[in-house]
Parts: structure tokens; C-alpha cells; sequence
């Protein structure tokens, strides 16, 4: 245990839902400005962070597939409400002093920044916060596999996956008073028991470029911080 953080750079997936709050639908501006002084606070504490925030808070591609529509479509109306999440951190974050850029997957220039590695890199090492928008581009993935991905192009020292629980557990916490969670996870344990943390492909690119990932809750106060000084609670998922 230690004060100072043990990862340098880190990259944060949340998923569309943790930016609901109490809604059904859309983004919960109490909880993004929370989210923001989260990461605000690991800043300051000298790691380098990047984003990437799903969109099931506004529409997901499985979801419009089943209403009827084309797959491909579905997925670009995924990708883009992940960028209308993404500018709604980048807000939040600039209102409270932290300079972040948005980099897309696919160019949407007037709004944001393309996505261009080294610049991202660059942003990065000057304290900037980098939010990742329109996962990987491509229909057919899901911003867990752009989270992986990014993560590995950025030489990320770990993925952080903000949840709404404090870890990983054998069963639902919520449901079952007996679920029991894991300290540690082997990247197999997951594939293999189908454990529902990120999609099969995230997991196995996390673990072809050996990238911990450290599940822990986003909404309890000063979480992000503590897990990442290896005093908080989560479940860390290696080899
Ligand atoms: N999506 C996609 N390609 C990607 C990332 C996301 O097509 O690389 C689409 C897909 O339709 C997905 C939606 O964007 O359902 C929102 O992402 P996701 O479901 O991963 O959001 P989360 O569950 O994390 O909120």
C-alpha cells in the first residue's frame, strides 16, 4: 500500500448507464459532474488518464436492431450517441479546470478532434484528459473492445472499468447477500466461467498485451483515486 499512484497512465471505461443516475434514459448531469471530480482528483495526483464511455444510456446497437433496424446503421447511431457522452465529460471536466480533448473514431470535424494516436499521447503527457468517442469506428464492436483497444495504443499501465458495484462476485451483490467477490481474476477465469465483466474480445486483447484491469465502483467518492494508490476496493483481473 502506498500513497502514490501505481499506474501512470490508465485508461477509465464507463458505461453509458453510469452516466444515468436515477433516470431511465439520457445523461444525469449531477453524476457526470461527479464522474468529473473523480477524475479530476487522480489528475491532479499526477496519473495520465483517458476515457472511453459506452452509450447504453441512449442507444445501443442490439437494441435498434431488434426495433428493425439495419445492424450497420444501428451501430453508427451507437457510435454516435458515444460521442454526445463523450462532449458531455469533456464539459463537465472543463468546468472544473481540467483541460480534456475529444478524439472520434470516425472524423466529425467541426465538433471534435480526429482520433490520431501520437497527438493523443501528446495530450496526455501535458495533463490533458483524452475521451475517446465513437468506440472503434466499426460497426459489429462494442466500446469495451474500444477501450482494449485504446488502452493498448496508448500504453496504458491499466484499464480501469468504472461499475456500479465494487468489484467482481460470483453472483449479483444486489440480488444474493451471500455473492462473494474476487480479489483477483485470471483473464481465463473470466472467458471461461463467461463472467460478465467486459465482452470476450476485450478481455482476450487485454490479455495478448498483458494489461491489468481494475473493476471498482465509479460512484463511491474518491474511489478512482484510492484504487489506483492500491487502497480502494476492486478486483484486479491479470495473469
Ligand atoms: N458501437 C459500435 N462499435 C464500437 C463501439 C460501439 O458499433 O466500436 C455501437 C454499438 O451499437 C453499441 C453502441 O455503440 O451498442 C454503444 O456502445 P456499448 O453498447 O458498448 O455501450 P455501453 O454498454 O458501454 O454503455
Amino acid at each position: 500500500m502506498t500513497s502514490e499512484p501505481q499506474y501512470k497512465r490508465v485508461l477509465l471505461k464507463l458505461s453509458g448507464e453510469a452516466l444515468m443516475g436515477e433516470q431511465d434514459y439520457g445523461i444525469s448531469p449531477d453524476v457526470v459532474k461527479r464522474v468529473a471530480e473523480e477524475i479530476k482528483t487522480v489528475v491532479e495526483m499526477g496519473s495520465q488518464v483517458c476515457l472511453v464511455v459506452g452509450a447504453g444510456n441512449i442507444f445501443r446497437g442490439m437494441t435498434g436492431v431488434a426495433s428493425g433496424f439495419d445492424r450497420t446503421s444501428a451501430d453508427h447511431m451507437g457510435m454516435l450517441a458515444t460521442v454526445m457522452n463523450s462532449l458531455a465529460m469533456q464539459n463537465a471536466l472543463e468546468q472544473i479546470g481540467i483541460d480534456t480533448r475529444v478524439q472520434s473514431a470516425f472524423p466529425i470535424a467541426s465538433v471534435c478532434e480526429p482520433y490520431i494516436r501520437r497527438k493523443a499521447i501528446r495530450h496526455m503527457e501535458k495533463g490533458r484528459v483524452v475521451v475517446f468517442a465513437a468506440g472503434t469506428g466499426n460497426p459489429f464492436f462494442t466500446t469495451d473492445s474500444a477501450a482494449a483497444l485504446r488502452a493498448a495504443e496508448m500504453n496504458c499501465d491499466a484499464i480501469m472499468k468504472g461499475t456500479q458495484v465494487d468489484g467482481v462476485y460470483n453472483a449479483d451483490p444486489k440480488l444474493d447477500p451471500n455473492a462473494v467477490k474476487y480479489d483477483t481474476l485470471s483473464y481465463m477465469d473470466v472467458l471461461k466461467n463467461d463472467l460478465k465483466v467486459m465482452d470476450a474480445s476485450a478481455i482476450s486483447l487485454a490479455r495478448e498485451n498483458n494489461i491489468p484491469i481494475l473493476v471498482f465502483s465509479i460512484h463511491e467518492h474518491g474511489n478512482f483515486a484510492n484504487v489506483l494508490k492500491g487502497t480502494g476496493p476492486h478486483t484486479k483481473i491479470c495473469d
